[in-house]
């Protein structure tokens, strides 16, 4: 038990415009649209948290922005904030869904948890087993010579893994860019592809047979969330280690991952899981199988990468590194007072207590579409 109390939540909608449209083989992106929750206690801390849905695949930003407002804002009010495992019982108890509001409320208490007892959050969580971790890159525009551009300004940065979007514009095109990419950087780059849901099932092994000749480090998710067999039928007919994304969420479907043999890696996002806490649950099961996990994330801005963040850097063991690029590469200006800590191709964590990372308040009121309080 602490002496603060949780006086307020503040829920504000905002969009923040990209630097170019995106394809995402399920849907284009021209801006991320997200909700950030400010709690604040009777003492004067402020906690910052970020739901980052996206329609397809999670939700969406105005059921999460409910979800915080009308549903978990009434049983907060008065609460302990450092009693954060509590909290997140009662918002599964008493709302279905919404991991993506779930994880905000973890972010924003553990914010404030974390300037009460003067820790970073990876250190709240279990304590940090790395300073930075290197940082992949996704590569997702129709249009590839300007992707060109951008990977050659990114290999400058040093950033040295690479995502491609695959599945949103024809086989050849896929095969087409990773030739191009190969032959350019030769193996100076790890290479990943990702369908995003966007094969069908039935052929979808011979599509990815293709693929084996590139040395890929993992493919991700290359048919519908809800397709297990196939994804293990797909498992067990390649070499490439895979990848599931969409079709696993939490604890509940990474224990039914491991049981149908159907991937060789799990993609952590807290916006899945429903926070760190619960994706640190979906990394021990992982490891308890052998099975790899990796840094994802969704469309954000950096209060929900900086989670991300604070997520990886307290995983025991971490292969494959993270993708928090959106906040330095992605969006033409991110929300936060600081730029994301970003520094030759590798995220680094931050180090203040709490989040370690702050709204600038003129930004939020520039990008905001609406507020409640
Ligand atoms: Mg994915």
């Amino acid at each position: 038990m602490s002496d603060h109390r949780i006086q307020d939540l503040k829920v504000h909608i905002v969009n923040i415009p990209t630097k170019t449209v995106h394809s995402h083989g399920s849907g284009d992106i021209a801006g991320i649209k997200s909700v950030l929750l400010e709690v604040t206690t009777d003492t004067g801390l402020t906690g910052w948290g970020e739901a980052s849905p996206w329609p397809v695949f999670t939700g969406t930003a105005e059921g999460n922005a409910a979800a915080l407002h009308v549903h978990l804002k009434p049983h907060l009010i008065g609460e302990d904030p450092v009693l954060v495992e509590k909290h997140l019982f009662m918002a599964d108890t008493i709302l279905i869904g919404h991991p993506e509001a779930k994880a905000a409320l973890e972010t924003a208490l553990l914010d404030i948890t974390g300037q009460i007892a003067g820790l970073p959050i990876a250190e709240l969580v279990g304590g940090r087993h790395r300073d930075n971790m290197p940082l992949s890159f996704s590569v997702a525009n129709p249009d590839f010579d300007k992707d060109l551009e951008d990977v050659a300004a990114m290999y400058e940065d040093g950033v040295r893994i690479l995502k491609l979007k695959t599945g949103f514009a024809g086989h050849q095109f896929d095969l087409m860019r990773l030739e191009k990419l190969r032959e350019i950087y030769g193996d100076s780059l790890h290479l990943r592809a990702d369908y995003n849901q966007g094969l069908a099932a039935y052929d979808a092994i011979r599509h990815l047979k293709d693929l084996e000749a590139f040395d890929l480090d993992f493919i991700e998710q290359p048919v519908k969330m809800h397709e297990r067999t196939a994804f293990a039928a797909i498992n067990k007919a390649i070499d490439t280690p895979l990848m599931a994304d969409e079709s696993v969420f939490n604890p509940r479907e990474a224990i039914q991952a491991v049981q149908t043999e159907m991937c060789d890696v799990i993609t952590l996002k807290i916006m899945k899981s429903g926070g760190i806490r619960r994706a640190l649950e979906v990394a021990a099961i992982a490891r308890a199988a052998g099975m790899e996990v990796y840094g994802g994330c969704m469309f954000e801005t950096g209060i929900a990468h900086a989670a991300g963040t604070h997520l990886v850097a307290a995983l025991p063991d971490l292969k494959l590194g993270c993708e928090f690029y959106m906040s330095t590469y992605y969006v033409s200006e991110d929300i936060l007072t600081e730029p994301f800590p970003v520094k030759e191709g590798h995220v680094h964590v931050p180090t203040a207590p709490g989040l370690g990372v702050f709204v600038d308040r003129e930004k939020l009121e520039k990008y905001s579409l609406q507020s409640f309080s």
